[in-house]
């Protein structure tokens, strides 16, 4: 492997100290992949729901098989999509020997796919069905049922649970539910104890998962974002990288090194 020296835009980054190195990720990082926000993702059959219809308890309890139907279309989507060179490059900083770990608001598991150990899923995620009255689990995830063959979302009725008869729910964070405890404590216990914060393609807007980076700066961590526009975490960021997720993210890894 040949060794680049480039040119450090922003010196105070290199050093020995930068080590244990957290990355928030937010939609901006999957986009990149063609998986569409939730909104963009209404379009076809399902342009005439909205969230509340969709990904809330009570749509759930009013129209299991809609939103399990939603919920199998959204993870085919995933299914197709592949890591690009964001998701990749992130796992690129643990090859090199800083210690990574992903916290993200994305219910994909494309930093999984592209070789990340330690994720974080503050949302959830679409591979984690579980039953909605007992909690029990199965593997696989019958969320996985036939997905590749999937080729448009329909109105589906969740499978029942082996264990007390109770449908299948999908494992991601609907509108007003709680975060998951130990993601949230996963996620505070990477950001206590970090060198860098790396925030990538988040809006800075939907709490708590907003109140992190701010966290992190207080306690004097040094803040980069990763973002084409202007977010909620720019205005304190100390660093600002007005780039695509996987173009700043590569960019670091470059200067990192
Ligand atoms: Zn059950």
């Amino acid at each position: 492997m040949t060794r680049t020296t480039p040119s450090p835009p922003n010196p105070p980054l290199e050093g020995e100290g930068l080590k244990r190195i957290p990355f928030l990720t937010g939609a901006g990082m999957s986009a990149e992949s063609g998986i569409p926000t939730f909104r963009d993702a209404l379009t076809g059959l399902w342009s005439r729901y909205d969230a509340e219809q969709l990904a809330t308890p009570q749509a759930f309890g009013r129209d299991p098989a809609l939103c399990w139907g939603w919920y199998r279309w959204r993870a085919a989507m995933v299914r197709r999509a592949r890591p690009n060179a964001g998701h990749l490059g992130i796992a690129g900083f643990a090859q090199r020997g800083h210690a990574v770990s992903v916290v993200t608001q994305n219910v994909d598991d494309l930093h999984e796919r592209a070789g990340s150990e330690h994720v974080v899923h503050l949302h959830g995620s679409l591979f984690d069905s579980r039953c909605l009255d007992c909690g029990h689990a199965l593997a696989p995830d019958p969320i996985l049922e036939g997905l590749d063959a999937l080729t448009e979302g329909a109105r589906e009725s969740p499978p029942a649970c082996p264990a007390c008869g109770g449908p299948f729910r999908p494992g991601v964070v609907w509108f007003g539910e709680a975060l998951p405890d130990q993601a949230w404590d996963r996620a505070c216990g990477a950001l206590d104890a970090c060198d860098l914060l790396v925030v990538v393609g988040t809006s800075g807007l939907v709490h708590p998962a907003a109140s992190l980076p701010q966290h992190a700066r207080r306690r004097g961590v040094r803040v980069v974002e990763i973002n084409p526009v202007e977010s909620a975490v720019s205005a304190y960021a100390d660093e600002r990288l007005r780039m695509t997720a996987s173009a700043g993210v590569q960019a670091l890894l470059q200067r990192l090194a």
